[in-house]
């Protein structure tokens, strides 16, 4: 149940097609980082009992929509994408108070998602296996492609919308059944999601949402003998225990995780046109994208038209509450990303490196997480602002003296999510695409992601099928190989 008073929305976990509290009764208030005073949701502090009714719950639905034909599956998805657009403006709104980006961002992130469900949709047309030829005579053998069982989905707080639905849309489609967590930051937005499912008419059981602690409820949801499959995004560090604990169980994972992106500028004649497509690839969603630049690796030569117009860029951001038409960057999404970012800005000090702009908290009349947008030059290859995921808005520019170096520099990382390359030398093109090891690699383009195109990477970045596109019904499937003989 979604119930709104004041503009604080109190939201319950959905499990079995029911609104139910917290069995504990117990309940977290999640405030607006862009106005701290403000709260914007009563989430439940879900237990580990919670979380097994929702997967019981799961477990029991599982036995009817996997019998219902695909293409009736796919209907629900439909109406969810037309529900969502029809709640566009109210959904962004909510959006941009509980994480912060600004308004555009989140409409963004709303017209994102439809286009995905949509695709998805049309995906479970396409659930086909194929034929084989066989050794022997009158033998034929095909492939199906069939539903794993209750599929967990553990979504961070980035993108609250459209990460969700990568998981749901793609499990549901398939014929599994979903136990949703969220990111106890933005578990309204999980709540709106869920209410968004029910107003489809989906039979109860098959989605269920259980909003608390990942270390508690995710945790439990992990380990728990009836979740079949596990798609996860967030941090390595969370995502590597996942891993170790499904492994134990020989459950399938998904993981999307940490990045560290770089990108080269390397014979590239308009520098002030890349700087333009990095600055905004660095610090959209205030550099909290896993996909978002946070290294430039240049030629010295170039550095004075970079360093400049990297600073110009970066100084033109408003930065404020996204709610507000003029605001281009919003707060950060807790006082946790604050510390972190500014505790980054200190290491980059004591590294040596030069300060090129911002660095600091840019507090406001009504206290918020707000951080100026931050670029560091003359980065040590290998120091630690170089290296560490920061997930915030904050740039660490080096050099290199050939192009052959910056794509070393590049690789030097436990990462391999996105990278990309402005050159209009087309050997260095080749060599980029061949020699960067990272899943998305962009050539003359900042880290921007489409919608039907698989979307996943490399190393400590990723583990498991890629998400959307034509790769999801990898994760979100097993296969059966029939041999049928005459
Ligand atoms: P996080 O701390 O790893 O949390 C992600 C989700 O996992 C949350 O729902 C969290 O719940 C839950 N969780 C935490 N500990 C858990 C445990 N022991 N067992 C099961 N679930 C657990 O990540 P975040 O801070 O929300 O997001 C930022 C990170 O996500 C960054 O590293 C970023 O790069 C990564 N990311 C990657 C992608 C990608 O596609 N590669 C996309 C977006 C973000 P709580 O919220 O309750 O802690």
């Amino acid at each position: 149940m979604v119930t709104v008073k004041n503009k604080t929305i109190t939201v319950q976990n959905y499990i079995g097609g029911n609104w139910v509290p917290s069995s504990k009764n117990q309940t977290y208030n999640r405030e607006n980082p862009a106005n701290i005073e403000e709260t914007v949701s009563i989430c439940p502090s879900s237990t580990t009992d919670d979380a097994n009714h929702a997967i019981e719950a799961a477990h029991e639905a599982f036995k009817t929509w996997s019998q219902v034909p695909a293409i009736s599956r796919a209907k629900y998805l439909y109406k969810f994408a037309d529900l969502l657009e029809s709640h566009k403006d109210e959904v962004a709104e909510l959006l941009t108070r509980e994480q912060g980006k600004p308004l555009s961002e989140s409409l963004g992130e709303v017209n994102k998602t439809i286009g995905e469900v949509r695709y998805t949709a049309g995906e479970a047309s396409r659930l086909s296996g194929e034929t084989l030829p066989s050794e022997r005579e009158n033998v034929q053998i095909r492939t199906v492609r069939v539903p794993k069982g209750v599929i967990a989905a553990i979504s961070p707080w980035n993108f609250p919308l459209v990460t969700p639905l990568r998981k749901i849309a793609p499990a549901l489609s398939a014929g599994n059944t979903v136990v949703f967590k969220p990111a106890s930051i933005t578990g309204a937005m999980g709540a709106k999601i869920t209410e968004l499912f029910e107003k489809t008419g989906l039979p109860p059981g098959v989605l269920n949402l259980i909003i608390g602690s990942g270390r508690s409820v995710g945790n439990q949801i992990v380990n728990h003998p009836k979740v079949r499959g596990i798609t996860f995004t967030g941090s390595t560090e969370v995502g590597s225990s996942i891993y170790q604990l499904a492994s134990k169980r020989l459950v399938e994972v998904q993981l999307e995780m940490g990045g560290k992106n770089a990108a080269i500028i390397y014979d590239y004649p308009d520098v002030e046109g890349a700087v333009t497509q990095i600055v905004g690839a660095a610090f959209a969603a205030a550099g909290q994208r896993c996909t978002s630049i946070s290294r430039i690796i240049i030629n010295e030569r170039d550095a004075d038209r970079v360093y400049a117009a990297l600073k110009e860029k970066a100084e033109e951001y408003v930065i404020g509450d996204g709610l507000e038409s003029n605001t281009t960057m919003g707060p950060l999404v807790s006082k946790d990303q604050l510390i972190t970012t500014q505790k980054y800005v200190e290491i980059g000090h004591e590294e040596g490196a030069t300060l090129l702009t911002g660095g600091e908290i840019k507090i406001q009349e009504k206290d918020g997480y707000y951080f100026r947008p931050t670029i560091f030059t003359n980065v040590k290859s290998n120091s630690r602002l170089a290296k560490e995921e920061i997930f915030g808005p904050v740039l660490s520019i080096m050099t290199a003296d050939s192009f052959t170096e910056a794509i070393e520099i590049m690789n030097d990382s436990e990462y391999g999510l996105a990278a990309s390359c402005f050159t209009k030398n087309k050997d260095y093109a080749d060599q980029f695409v061949a020699q960067a090891e990272a899943g998305m690699i962009h050539i003359n383009n900042g880290t921007i992601s489409e919608s039907h195109v698989p979307f996943g990477g490399m190393k400590a970045s990723a583990v498991g099928p890629y998400s959307i596109g034509s790769t999801a019904k990898d994760f979100f499937t097993d296969l059966k190989v029939i041999y049928n003989a005459n």
